[in-house]
């Protein structure tokens, strides 16, 4: 029996670049002590505060069909959020909450592109962009980047690449590189959409994980509320990445149309989870703050640790539980690196190339495991590439 084009051609029919972190999944299981620093997931759990309150939820009866836009709570929350931190008018209707970032990202797409549009996202990108566009339909289009302006896309790029597409995702803090759009990308990433007359779907899942300068989200820059679809999640901000709890923030007569999608397709998020995220949400920023934490002081440690040598060098990076750094002096590819490195040190990091093109060279670095393991990770990794750049 044949199945659709549409599901076998997610991935394109490549490899989906996650060898490395399937390897190395497959030698801990087999008993290997191998140092983890794949994917982006802390190495805490979700807090038992934010666990009471989804067991009380669950206890007292929100276990049924919840509402399919989400909670009266929740989107009022997320909404009250979201215009607090970024000055921009925004009520429960701009709401619909959805099973995490992912789903939303994947909604967003259906709602604006049609079969055979094209979408354009910046490379390099986080894994599932380009399976996102095509399994909505649309054809993905990548405009690449250079380790040169830090990974941020130029203007004249933005502009050129999208001209004729229907609309252009951007994703900052970014992952994989940790980078943080200046005001210049993101005024370029508004006078784009609006001369090329695009929808903008901003991934903003990172937006607590600033270590310098601030978050602005594209959508506060003006007339862009109009155009932009911004996807949020509790998957990094709370530690919630089991919970499946995020949304899209868009105008009203888009969410009507994506609660609409929802109907047909997830049917809402469980009740007891968005009470638990109306909670978490609730406690203010500085839980936030302290689940961002362990990355800020490891992020100061990873400059630390590669201060007094040349081989790796850290793409300049403001946020987000990454590191981006460029191994090009080993004279390696970031596959053979990871590779060698998983084999040879016991050290699992994800290649440049399972981002896209722009980031060969580079392998990211999940900051992930305790801060001594880390450390010392991270030491033998820069050992490891000084004796191959000397080779
Ligand atoms: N966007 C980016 C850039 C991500 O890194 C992730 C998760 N790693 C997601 C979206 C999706 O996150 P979730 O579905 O857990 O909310």
């Amino acid at each position: 029996m044949e199945l659709s084009h549409r599901i076998t051609h997610i991935n394109g029919g490549g490899s989906d670049g996650w060898d490395v972190f399937y390897r190395a999944r497959r030698m801990v299981a087999d008993g290997v002590d191998v140092a983890e620093l794949t994917i982006g997931e802390h190495d805490i759990r979700t807090h038992p505060d934010i666990l009471d309150a989804m067991h009380a939820a669950a206890k007292s009866g929100h276990t049924g069909y919840a509402m399919v836009p989400g909670t009266a709570a929740l989107r009022e929350t997320v909404a009250a959020r979201i215009e607090a931190r970024t000055g921009v008018p925004t009520t429960a209707a701009n709401i619909m909450i959805t099973p995490g970032g992912q789903s939303a990202l994947y909604a967003a797409h259906i709602a604006v592109c049609d079969p055979g549009d094209t979408a354009v996202f910046i490379d390099p990108y986080y894994a599932t962009y380009p399976g996102t566009i095509r399994g909505a339909g649309a054809i993905p289009k990548s405009i690449v980047t250079s380790p040169d302006t830090a990974f941020q896309p130029t203007a004249d790029a933005l502009m050129a690449a999208t001209k004729g597409a229907t609309s252009l995702m951007v994703n900052t803090p970014n992952n994989p590189t940790g980078v943080v759009y200046s005001t210049d990308t993101l005024e370029a990433i508004a006078d784009t959409c609006q001369d090329n007359d695009l929808w903008l779907i901003s991934d903003e899942v990172y937006d607590t994980q600033i270590w310098e300068g601030a978050h602005i989200s594209p959508r506060s820059l003006p007339h862009m509320a109009e155009r932009t679809l911004v996807v949020g999640s509790m998957s990094k901000s709370h530690a919630m990445t089991g919970s499946r709890i995020g949304w899209v923030c868009a105008p009203g007569y888009v969410v009507q149309q994506l609660i609409n999608l929802a109907t047909h397709t997830t049917y809402g998020v469980a009740g007891f989870v968005q009470d638990a995220a109306d909670f978490a949400l609730n406690q203010g920023d500085a839980v936030e703050e302290e689940v961002a934490a362990p990355f800020r002081r490891r992020r100061a440690l990873t400059l630390a640790a590669l201060a007094g040598q040349n081989v790796v060098r850290a793409v300049p990076a403001q946020g987000a539980m990454y590191v981006m750094l460029d191994i090009r002096a080993t004279g390696m590819s970031g596959d053979e690196f990871a590779n060698a490195l998983l084999d040879q040190e016991l050290i699992a990091v994800m290649p440049g190339e399972s981002f896209g093109h722009a980031a060969a060279g580079h392998v990211r670095v999940a900051m992930t495991i305790a801060d001594d393991r880390y450390v010392d990770a991270l030491k033998r990794l820069i050992s490891f590439a000084s004796a191959k750049a000397s080779q």
